[in-house]
């Protein structure tokens, strides 16, 4: 029998009731019997509606109220000390860590958050050093096995594996300098042990320990750590099912394949090429091999019929009992169910697959393999034919047009047409800004007024034109202030976004949208990302009304605002049918148009940004140079149509590209802003060691708090920035856009920011 198996699941729930229950937990509405209720409620629906799929390996244990890395570390006893000794419940010390707290005298920020491997889902970073004192506090492991077993549910619990979870771990602050987290692997083992054995003991058969990392370079490096380490935990635990995914093993697989684990599970979404050496590898060993061949990252529904032909490879190879059909990965990165979207089309509904539909898919592709003669599954069966037909046949009514103007492309399309030393010159005759002009990064704070606009005009309670009109009121002001506190290079403000990719989305040919398709980004924070379900066009002008609204109110020059192509790619579902490359190189013609026309409109500069292409790198560095060539030239394609005039801006909300610098510098943006205020300046030798000749803006303070940096503390910053960059390319702003500050703050922040540019120009 081939069994099928789901790797994990959205937290969220169908109505987002742990979102709403967390929140209403830290508002001080919720007791924590109420949250654990509201949880426990979450948790019984999920595992029981994966079972009623007919899934044969249910997981638990991958439930988090707020995220499983945090998970680990509370439960290891992982804890830094600042968040002890406040007198505050384990509840209320698992979500200071996650999210900070500021209340009753306590005042602790949040531990660090980073992305997780190449999702948009952030993990708490977990702090080690040297005197780590690692305890079983609680066996989360053990409390969810019983707690779905009751429910009626046998699973197999998930737990990340001691390597990932030390990797992605950092030194604490009081490590000393040399200190590895990995070091602390013998010490961290026994606590394995024992929360295996307990497993074991609870009746679990089998046990999913996740190794992330072994999708990574990185791997390598710890082959012996992998080898001593499942020696010492197979013999205790239940049977080891060793997750990777997100990516291929590659040459990690010499040493998986010695592993002593009873199964291996690989992920043929992102790496279907990896399957003929795999089975090979195991071949001669017991191994069972779980196949993610159901996507655990997008939401397309899946050709079963392909699954079905990678599937039976491996049962020819192996024998059926050595075989499970399993998700990619964990479904976190999925919505929970297709059931609650109501506005996409018969048509749309049947070309997506969310969480509970991808559960179905796995039981159907293994009762498949399984030879079942069910006629539920040979239904199943064909209509998932029909309805990869019918996409099959949406797919190929391109459109035309599109298509042609991507086929027709040329590198020249990229380059501006004079170099930098020619275009600041005849830009600065056309903006006449000051030496160390002034400027923000877009956004200004995004007030409860505006969002309550922006809701009744989807409620239909205010019409399109009075919503014109407030947004108007909003802009003007916005510039006002701007006028007032004295910055030289406005912007509008950013007041009609909602988000600065849906936004685009919304408004470009190629784009569906969910109601309902949350998807957890970090803590109780969920996005609902935009689909790309086709070619990618622009019906007409997105921003040109805006900016040239607010540049007619002022006569300082005005930035326009768009967000860059790579980075609506990275935000959103892409399509699986056509690289993503093609998909970029349309959503930059798209904005290639949008940024000629704020030309056209009398707009003399354009900001576009580019957040997300440094999270967009791939996990293995063999990869980034292909897609840094498509990223790259996508950003140039957009920003290059334009004559040398117009001053093209980007911005980054990282500093962290040591690694890839060769490419910011290719994007020959006129001005990049980057985020510095949190980082040592450091960075900026990399510039000049690179000899960066295009104008820069490090941010002088962070925005992230609400915490007024003083005239003095800009001051100093900006003469740290000049003992390594050039006066004549330093442009002065935050580090990133003030959207989810309040005004009080902004006016103060902004006021010394820009009385700190007055005293540099005085002063260098
Ligand atoms: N222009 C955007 C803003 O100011 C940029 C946001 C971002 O970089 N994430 O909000
Ligand atoms: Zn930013």
């Amino acid at each position: 029998m081939v069994a099928s198996s789901v790797l994990g699941f959205p937290r969220i729930g169908a109505n987002r009731e742990v979102k709403k229950a967390v929140e209403a937990y830290w508002a001080g509405k919720l007791s924590a019997d109420e949250l654990t209720k509201a949880a426990a409620d979450v948790k019984k629906t999920s595992w029981t509606s994966i079972k009623a799929q007919g899934v044969d390996l249910v997981p638990s244990g991958d439930f988090s109220l707020y995220d499983h890395v945090l998970d680990h570390s509370a439960a290891f006893n992982v804890i830094p000390k600042r968040y002890l000794g406040h007198n505050l419940s384990p509840l209320d010390v698992y979500f200071a860590m996650g999210r900070g707290r500021q209340a009753d005298g306590v005042d602790v920020p949040a531990s660090e958050m980073k992305k997780w491997f190449d999702s948009n889902y952030h993990f708490v970073v977990p702090e080690f050093a040297e005197d780590t004192d690692f305890k079983l506090v609680f066996n989360k492991a053990v409390e969810e096995f019983n707690e779905a077993k009751a429910a009626g549910v046998v699973t197999r619990p998930v737990v990340l594996g001691p390597i990932s979870f030390l990797y992605l771990g950092k030194a604490a602050k009081g490590a000393s300098p040399n200190f590895k987290p990995i070091s602390l692997l013998p010490k961290l083992l026994p606590i394995y042990k024992q929360l295996l054995a307990d497993l074991k003991s609870a009746g679990a058969e089998w046990v999913q320990i996740d190794e992330p990392v072994l999708v990574l370079d990185a791997a390598l490096n710890y082959q012996s750590q992998f080898a001593s380490t499942y020696a010492e935990l197979a013999p205790v635990s239940p049977k080891i099912m060793l997750t990777s995914y997100y990516g291929r093993l590659d040459s990690n697989l010499s040493f998986v394949a010695k592993l002593p684990v009873a199964g291996l599970h690989i992920d043929l979404d992102r790496a279907p090429g990896q399957l003929d050496e795999v089975i090979a590898a195991i071949k001669p060993t017991n191994i069972v091999l779980s196949l993610g061949v159901v996507s655990g990252r997008n939401i397309w529904k899946t050709d079963i019929s392909a699954a079905i032909k990678l599937g039976q490879k491996a049962v020819d190879a192996l024998g059926a009992d050595r075989v499970v059909i399993a998700t990619s990965s964990s479904l976190l990165h999925t919505p929970v169910t297709l059931a609650a979207e109501n506005k996409l089309t018969a048509e749309q509904k049947d070309w997506f697959s969310f969480a509970l539909e991808k559960a179905k898919e796995v039981a159907v592709i293994a009762a498949v393999l399984s030879g079942s003669q069910d006629s539920k599954v040979a239904e199943a069966l064909e209509a998932n034919k029909t309805s990869i037909a019918k996409r099959r046949e949406f797919e190929r009514s391109s459109d035309d047009a599109v298509r042609k103007r991507v086929a027709a492309i040329t590198p020249d399309m990229w380059v501006r047409k004079s170099p930098f030393a020619v275009r600041r010159e005849i830009q600065q005759k056309s903006l006449n800004l000051p030496k160390f002009a002034t400027t923000t990064i877009g956004s200004f704070p995004q007030t409860k007024e505006i969002r309550t606009a922006r809701a009744k005009l989807t409620k239909g309670e205010i019409t399109e034109a009075q919503y014109e009109d407030f947004i108007k009121k909003e802009i003007e002001s916005v510039v006002r202030f701007q006028e007032k506190i004295g910055l030289d290079l406005l912007v509008h403000g950013e007041p009609e976004r909602n988000d600065m990719v849906q936004y685009f989305g919304e408004r470009l040919n190629g784009f569906v949208f969910t109601q309902n398709g949350w998807v957890q980004s970090y803590g109780s924070r969920y996005v609902r990302p935009p689909i790309v379900v086709s070619d990618v066009s622009r019906p007409g002008p997105i921003t040109t009304q805006w900016s040239s609204y607010a540049q007619s109110v002022t006569d300082r020059p005005m930035k326009g605002m768009l967000t860059g192509p790579v980075t609506i790619l990275n935000w959103s579902f892409p399509r699986a049918d056509v690289s993503r490359e093609v998909q970029c190189q349309q959503l930059s013609l798209a904005l290639r148009d949008e940024v000629i026309d704020l030309e056209k409109a009398g707009i003399k500069a354009v900001q576009v940004d580019e957040p997300a292409l440094r999270e967009g790198l791939p996990l293995r560095k063999a990869d980034w140079e292909e897609y840094l060539r498509w990223s790259v030239s996508s950003f140039k394609l957009a920003t290059a149509g334009v004559t040398d005039a117009l001053q093209t801006h980007s911005h980054f909300c990282y500093s962290d590209f040591d690694d890839i610098f060769p490419s910011i510098q290719a994007l020959d943006a006129d001005v990049i802003s980057i985020e510095a205020s949190k980082s040592d300046l450091k960075l900026l030798n990399t510039f000049k060691q690179y000899g960066y000749s295009n104008q820069i803006g490090p941010g002088v303070y962070d925005i992230h708090s609400p915490r007024v940096p003083s005239e003095q503390e800009i001051k100093d910053r900006i003469a740290a920035m000049l003992e390594t960059l050039p006066d004549n390319l330093v442009v002065i702003n935050p580090d990133c856009g003030l959207k989810t500050r309040g005004w009080k703050e902004t006016e103060a922040s902004l006021a010394n920011l820009v009385n700190a540019a007055r005293w540099a120009r005085q002063t260098y």
